[in-house]
């Protein structure tokens, strides 16, 4: 297939600020990427997944046919695919380390996770993320050899980022690209911590971890079926933030206004805007009440990171034994999956990574200022590529940026007779194609 350049001539540039925006070709690209994702690759991603049995941590790794083993190599062997496709367009890698020792690791295990970048044309350090998991689990933790399909926790979510990589290799972009199948999820969220601290030893400038867990569901526990909305998770504050820090988004705001909650804002203005008939619902928390998911090791070392998932769970269908039980079917098995709503979410995750790899970084440095005065000022580090940046602001009491106010290639704004005590602001950057980065919080409470 053709491979698109998202590169424009300088000619262009100019639209990108007019009021009314015309049509560019990283917009058209982002229709096209929002209805790409296919449920039948995904399907079959899935039917192959499950098929190996268990993909528990502690499964049996020698096995060409079962066992954790055989799913990675086979997920390592279709990253490799997709490179070949698109001329050796992905870096395909195994990100492992020995996790002993622990509650659901009580012996030694190497816990491997297999990761493909796409890298940046322009800044090959800027990262955004995807990720699914590999591992499986039924009713008791530590059962490694009973069937653990994991069907939709998350095969699904792992054919998700093979099938965003299948659909994004198909173009280019300034910034990198992280396809990344996680291990250990389930005995402790071992893989996502050691990619977390790789990415940190090696310098890697992840902007965005976006963390798909469970995302073929749409038969609620409680009956509701609905294929239409996904849930979003995101932190309000920082994990990571120093006394001082905390202090100072006392007295400034911060606490809904965290890097990983503005890229929560992000994805759902993606759905609006290229995902036909998908809403996101934004939870403010970062993960369902008690209990874990991928993104969370990468917000402990103070990455953006959320989580995306199906709206609807049903739990008789997921850390189960497969059984019937008082004629109640239990099991993660594939009949339950939607392949049509994985695809949906898959387009979500897809349009949001090709979005943040085409704009430029979100603005660095931000800060306000405007205390006892009519005007309010926003200032800022200028990041490479942007042409334009954008002010925003919302209400305190908005989910979503609400104002805003497009300005030019400068590193402070002043928005006059806006008081500055009566709104949240941020600014976004702008690349020369018209396609903006998420909106950042002033100060450490809201940086990318
Ligand atoms: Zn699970």
């Amino acid at each position: 297939m053709t491979r698109f350049s998202a590169r424009l001539p300088a000619g262009i540039l100019l639209c990108g600020l007019a009021p009314f925006m015309s049509l560019h070709a990283d917009e058209q690209a982002l229709y096209a990427i929002g209805v790409a994702p296919s449920a039948e690759r995904i399907q079959n991603d899935i039917e192959i997944l499950a098929g190996f049995g268990t993909r528990h941590t502690l499964s049996d790794t020698q096995s060409q046919t079962r066992g954790i083993g055989a799913a990675r190599r086979w997920i390592e062997a279709e990253f490799e695919a997709i490179s070949a496709a698109c001329g050796g367009c992905l870096e395909v890698m195994l990100i492992s380390d020995i996790v002993s020792g622990t509650n659901r690791i009580p012996g030694s295990v190497e816990v491997v996770n297999v990761i493909a970048i796409q890298r940046g044309t322009t800044e090959p350090n800027r990262f955004a993320m995807m990720s699914g998991d590999i591992d499986t689990r039924v009713s008791d933790p530590m059962n490694f050899t009973d069937d653990s399909p994991g069907a939709n926790d998350n095969a699904s979510g792992m054919a998700g980022v093979l099938e965003a990589a299948r659909v994004l290799t198909q173009y280019e972009f300034p910034g990198s690209i992280i396809y990344a199948g996680l291990s250990g999820e389930e005995q402790g969220l071992n893989g996502g911590a050691i990619v977390a601290a790789h990415a940190l030893a090696n310098g890697w400038d992840i902007k965005a971890v976006i963390n798909n867990d469970m995302i073929g569901n749409i038969r609620g526990i409680n009956g509701v079926v609905n294929n239409t909305t996904a849930r979003v998770f995101s932190e309000g504050t920082r994990y990571v933030e120093t006394p001082e820090e905390a202090q100072q988004r006392r007295f400034q705001g911060g606490e809904i206004d965290s890097a990983a909650r503005n890229l929560a804002r992000y994805i759902d203005t993606m759905a609006d805007l290229y995902v036909p008939n998908l809403d996101v619902m934004m939870v403010y928390r970062l993960d369902r009440f008690g209990r874990g998911g991928h993104h969370r090791p990468f917000s402990e070392v103070g990455l953006p990171a959320v989580r995306i998932m199906e709206t609807n769970e049903n739990y008789n269908w997921q850390h189960q034994d497969i059984r019937v039980e008082n004629g109640i079917a239990y099991g993660d098995v594939i009949e339950h999956v939607d392949f049509d709503y994985a695809a949906k979410l898959t387009a979500l995750n897809a349009v949001t990574l090709a979005s943040l790899a085409w704009a430029p970084s979100p603005p660095q440095n931000v800060e306000v200022s405007g205390q006892v005065s009519p005007d309010t000022t926003l200032r800022w580090t200028k990041v490479p590529d942007a042409v334009a940046y954008r002010v925003h602001w919302r209400l305190t009491t908005e989910p979503q940026w609400t104002h805003f106010r497009t300005t030019e290639d400068v590193s402070e704004f002043t928005l006059e007779n806006v008081v500055i005590d009566n709104y949240f602001f941020g600014v976004s950057s702008i690349s020369a194609s018209g396609v903006q980065s998420p909106v950042v919080f002033p100060g450490p409470a809201g940086a990318f």
